[in-house]
């Protein structure tokens, strides 16, 4: 998608520092982390939001959080817990349209976000 600026740097177009990515997502760090560790899984695929899953879409969704444990484990947040967020549109927090997922670890997460 144009002017994307998650299929950019899933299409190297724009430098990041990709900490893991394979035929299907792409994981870097968010450049304003919120946690000691704060990565972001990008599915490669441009799909707007949480909103825009769908029967033909949804296994990334599976193949994501498959990959996020994997992370959790690779930067030692596994055995405390993470919080994993997606937001979803205006009034879910969501600021780039892309579908991602936050991976937050490394502290301990208050509830309820705000
Ligand atoms: P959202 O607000 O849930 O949509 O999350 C978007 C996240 O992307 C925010 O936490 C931003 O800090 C992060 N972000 C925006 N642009 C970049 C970038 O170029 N590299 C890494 N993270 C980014």
């Amino acid at each position: 998608m144009k002017d994307c600026i998650f299929c950019k740097i899933a299409n190297k177009e724009i430098k990041s520092d990709i900490v893991y990515e394979d035929k299907y997502v792409v994981a870097f760090p968010d450049i304003n982390p919120q946690a000691p560790v704060h990565l972001l899984i990008v599915p490669k695929e441009h799909i707007e939001s949480p909103y825009d899953i769908n029967e033909r879409n949804k296994d990334i969704v599976g193949h994501v959080y498959i990959i996020i444990k994997k992370l959790a484990q690779r930067y030692g947040i596994d055995k405390k817990g993470y919080r994993i967020v997606s937001n979803c549109g205006d009034d879910g927090g969501q600021t780039v349209m892309h579908l991602h997922f936050h991976l937050l670890g490394g502290r301990f997460m208050t509830w309820p976000p705000g």
